[in-house]
């Protein structure tokens, strides 16, 4: 999408170069483009209110804050727990080892990441992988919140459980709560294992492959 609206962008100042200042949209034309740009500004807005977050500790010995990625209108959103060490050194969501499996598993049920908003709990990376601390969730949240909020996907998953229990607020543990649908806000939630997990314990992969099933078949139910 952020290609389409690329080239839209391009085109449009060719017209303007051509001398021709307005185009005909039809009214649902109109609206789908309204609604665009106004998600894309509003994460953006988002981003520049995050800035150059000091808001807890992980500041001083992170790279890259990563804010996540995506397209704002993603229909799925995915939600780890905090940056890596390839991430932080990038500054984008999940592209070490286990944003490779997490890649694959998505192929698996007919999806690219590029259709996906991708994102995490805590935003920058806590040394040494440790997990985030719960003061550091607390600050970071709100602006998962924000995002989420935002994009309003008809599907949330949530990847181990730090990003599970931040959302749902219940202290089950993931091989519990996995497996179902819960609900966010309105908005389905499906958590599963941590791609990480999963590296370390290949076993649970055949009950993450059940999650992402279920994940494909709600969000073929939701379009
Ligand atoms: N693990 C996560 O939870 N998030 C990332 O972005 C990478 C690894």
């Amino acid at each position: 999408m952020k290609e389409v609206l690329e080239e839209l962008k391009i085109y449009l100042s060719w017209l303007k170069e051509m001398g021709i200042n307005s185009v005909y949209l039809l009214p649902e034309q109109r609206k789908m483009l309204e609604k665009l740009s106004s998600k894309q500004q509003l994460l953006q807005e988002i981003k520049i209110e995050l800035g150059d977050c000091k808001r807890c500790e992980l500041w001083k010995t992170r790279h890259k804050i990563v804010f996540g990625e995506g397209p704002a209108e993603a229909k799925v959103v995915l939600v780890g727990e905090a940056p890596g060490h390839e991430e932080d050194l990038q500054g984008k969501p999940f592209v070490g080892a286990a944003g490779e499996l997490l890649t694959k598993m998505l192929k698996a049920i007919g999806l690219s990441r590029e259709e996906i908003y991708i994102t995490n709990v805590v935003k920058c990376r806590p040394p040494h992988n440790r997990n985030p601390k719960l003061q550091e969730i607390e600050q970071c949240k709100p602006f998962l919140i924000k995002q989420l909020n935002i994009i309003k996907p008809s599907v949330i998953c949530t990847l181990g459980s730090i990003a599970t229990h931040t959302l749902l607020q219940k202290d089950i543990p993931i091989s519990h709560l996995r497996g179902r649908v819960h609900l966010w806000q309105g908005i389905k939630l499906i958590p599963t294992f941590h791609p990480a997990y999963l590296l370390r314990n290949p076993g649970s992969k055949k009950l993450a492959w059940e999650d992402l099933k279920l994940l494909k078949k709600v969000l073929e139910k939701s379009i």
